[in-house]
């Protein structure tokens, strides 16, 4: 039982104002886990206090000193990589040894390294001659004080993706974790305690995204706020953030093509994509959850996507053979039940899985892996952000079928073409609307750009793109 009753403000460990208390829920057997404090006003007044008072001289440290504290990070970080797979685990479910340790808790390690490279090669000033002579400046600066509020589904990839370029900027910052999965962010305020940051550069609160997430972002001395979660809080937050005219980065939900062309190799393009897609129980927001195929060629990738499907482990995380664990929360299983419920409702083909409990989990957040296929664009599961294990499969009449219905979907996070020419799947990658398209199955990179077209956000995450949301530019002119 974590009992994580205090909040990290200026530097050490504060007992809140707010007694208001939550308990987290560890939802492969719905019992409680730890709980948090839920932060009230004053709570959130504090925390900015102490990151705005810290902002006069860490907006002006040098780059090597940047450089210093993320490299201490990564050094505190990489002795306590198990305790952040296990915290994640134990929120929301990510089998331990396949993918909380492997992947999530290292995803954030990865950021902070990264982070350090393009910090280093970072222009944050240019001098630019101009006809006269005269001899001016660019200056990238730090925005400010910035809020940060991250969702459950990467917890720790999410807060390091803010976290790291953040500091790298000169940038202070007041931290909301997703209230359903707190506990990887204590264990990472732990680490940046043990880092030995300047006080108030780094504070995190718990909280509600109605009370502390909403007070916080419209804090009059907040001038940056950056939001991952759904296009529901996304847009709240963008209400805010114009009424205080705040510096805004959103990266929101998916609805992601993965388009299989004529050519592609599709017994390992199918699998791949299932299993891709199921990864992370479906939560995460780039999962290609709309596989695209030949109509000549459905019968063919229903019996693959089947076969894919029984190569899944589903059951208790810290199971070492599993490879998919249960949804993150009670909220999310119920969601995700409705709308496969909702598939078959409305006539899309169960390939496989469905909405009754798997037969030997007898509690926890579990649902089958599930595909529908023959899915018309125009249904409900095609459409909305299931965020579950659910796969559909769409017919398309030839490539420029494909596209079109590949970018007829309000998101634009992510897409994936396969094709037996990878020129040939480059070509349809550039005519699709989304902030990132793999080719064939390609693995990503934390330099390349994170983030979304239409609904799906507004900004890039990730390296030196991510740096950049946080810099203000100035021109010093003579
Ligand atoms: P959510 O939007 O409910 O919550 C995310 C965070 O925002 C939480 O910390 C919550 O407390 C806070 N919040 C909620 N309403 C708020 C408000 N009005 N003001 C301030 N803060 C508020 O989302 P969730 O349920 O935690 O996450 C699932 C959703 O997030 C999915 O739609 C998923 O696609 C999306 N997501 C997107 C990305 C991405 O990078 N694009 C990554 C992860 C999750």
């Amino acid at each position: 039982m974590r009992d994580y009753n205090q909040h990290y403000i200026n530097g050490s460990w504060k007992t809140p104002f707010s007694s208001l208390s939550c308990d987290v829920i560890n939802p492969a057997n719905e019992e409680v886990a730890g709980r948090i404090i839920l932060a009230n006003e004053q709570d959130v007044n504090r925390a900015v206090e102490s990151a705005k008072a810290a902002f006069t001289s860490y907006s002006i440290s040098t780059v090597a000193e940047r450089v210093e504290i993320l490299q201490a990070i990564v050094t505190a970080y990489s002795k306590r990589i198990d305790d952040v797979a296990m915290a994640i685990t134990e929120e929301m479910g990510a089998p331990y040894t396949t993918l909380s340790q492997p992947m999530q808790a290292q995803a954030g390690l990865g950021h902070f390294v990264t982070m350090i490279e393009a910090i280093q090669a970072f222009p944050f000033e240019q001098e630019v001659p101009n006809s006269q002579g005269q001899m001016n400046r660019i200056v990238r600066e730090s925005v400010g004080v910035c809020a940060l509020i991250t969702p459950w589904n990467w917890p720790v990839n999410q807060i390091a993706c803010k976290v790291a370029p953040a500091l790298a900027a000169g940038c202070t910052m007041v931290l909301k974790p997703s209230e359903i999965a707190p506990f990887s962010a204590h264990v990472f305020a732990e680490i940046i305690a043990e880092a030995g940051l300047p006080k108030g550069v780094f504070n995190l609160i718990d909280g509600s995204g109605a009370e502390a997430g909403a007070t916080l972002t419209a804090h009059p001395d907040i001038d940056m706020i950056s939001f991952t979660g759904s296009t529901r809080a996304g847009i709240a937050i963008g209400h805010v953030a114009a009424e205080g005219i705040k510096g805004l980065a959103l990266e929101l939900g998916g609805k992601s093509a993965n388009v299989l062309l004529d050519d592609c190799d599709f017994p390992s393009q199918v699998t791949g994509g299932v299993l891709m897609m199921m990864h992370n129980t479906g939560q995460t927001c780039t999962a290609p959850s709309r596989m695209l195929v030949p109509r000549d060629k459905l019968a063919e990738v229903e019996e693959l996507a089947k076969a894919a499907c029984k190569q899944i482990v589903l059951g208790d995380p810290m199971d070492p053979e599993t490879t998919v664990g249960p949804l993150s929360s009670p909220v999310q299983f119920d969601k995700v039940k409705k709308l496969i419920q909702v598939g078959i409702d409305e006539g899309a083909k169960l390939i496989t899985g469905g909405v009754e409990r798997p037969t030997d989990l007898a509690k926890g957040c579990f649902v089958q892996p599930t595909v529908f296929s023959n899915v018309n664009n125009d249904m409900t599961v095609a459409r909305e952000e299931i965020f579950g294990p659910v796969l559909c499969i769409l017919p398309y009449d030839d490539e420029a079928d494909a596209i079109k219905i590949a970018n007829d979907t309000v998101y634009g996070l992510a897409a994936s073409v396969s094709s037996g020419d990878p020129e040939r799947a480059r070509k349809v990658g550039r005519q699709l609307r989304a902030g990132q398209v793999k080719i064939n199955g390609a693995s990503g990179d934390y330099s390349l750009p994170f983030g979304g077209y239409k609904q799906s956000g507004i900004g890039r995450e990730w390296g030196s793109w991510g740096l950049e949301e946080f810099l203000e530019v100035k021109a010093l002119i003579g």
